[in-house]
């Protein structure tokens, strides 16, 4: 199987995974994701945090958002600009996020969008949602590379940050030269 479609098949194997999964499971998982990171150091320590809305299929970040913004931290959200992500600063759940082109809930426009100078002298981590992770931090995402595109252009400034469910920490994620590795990966149950 060449690289590709070792991808591809690790991307089918879980998507099969991520339906049989129960409310309940998906409730636990995201719970203990967030108590995992709260007792991170680099969380902690974070002044900016670079998070995703979560589609249905992914570990939920409501609650995760929802507790940087308590604890003070400022929050981006992602956006697909052409074949580039662009993060905005949101203070607000409620009003900050709407569907977007694709139903996707994304930033609402009018919000400030977070710029590279902006970042100089804050602690920055990045979540990042992904297909599947293994144990030296290798991530391997939907197949349109945005995530490892953006840390292109971010270089090592920030802390990311893998979360996922138990079954997506893999033995080896197959690998090409342009992926990107994460510097931690959090599981959920
Ligand atoms: P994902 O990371 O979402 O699993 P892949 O790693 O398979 O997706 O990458 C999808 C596509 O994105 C590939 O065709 C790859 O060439 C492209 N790509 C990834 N990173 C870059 C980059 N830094 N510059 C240009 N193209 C990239
Ligand atoms: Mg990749």
């Amino acid at each position: 199987m060449d690289i590709h479609e070792e991808k591809k098949a690790l991307r089918k194997a879980t998507r099969a995974k991520l339906e049989a999964l129960s409310a309940i499971d998906k409730a636990c998982a995201a719970r203990q994701v967030l108590e995992k990171l709260s007792r991170h150091d680099q969380w902690k320590s974070a002044d900016i945090v670079f998070a995703f809305v979560s589609m249905p299929d992914e570990i939920d970040t409501t609650p995760i958002l929802r507790a940087a913004l308590e604890a003070g931290k400022k929050v981006a959200l992602p956006k697909v600009v052409g074949e580039d992500l662009a993060f905005y600063k949101i203070s607000n759940l409620e009003q900050d996020i709407a569907p977007g082109a694709f139903g996707i809930l994304e930033p609402v426009p009018g919000l400030r969008q977070v710029t590279q100078e902006e970042l100089s002298g804050l602690s920055c981590v990045v979540l990042v949602p992904g297909v599947a992770f293994d144990r030296e931090n290798c991530r391997l995402g939907r197949g349109k590379g945005f995530y490892d595109r953006f840390f292109d252009s971010v270089g090592n400034s920030v802390y990311k940050i893998g979360i996922g469910y138990s079954f997506q920490l893999v033995e080896k994620v197959p690998r090409e030269p342009h992926d990107q590795k994460l510097d931690a990966v959090i599981i959920g149950q």
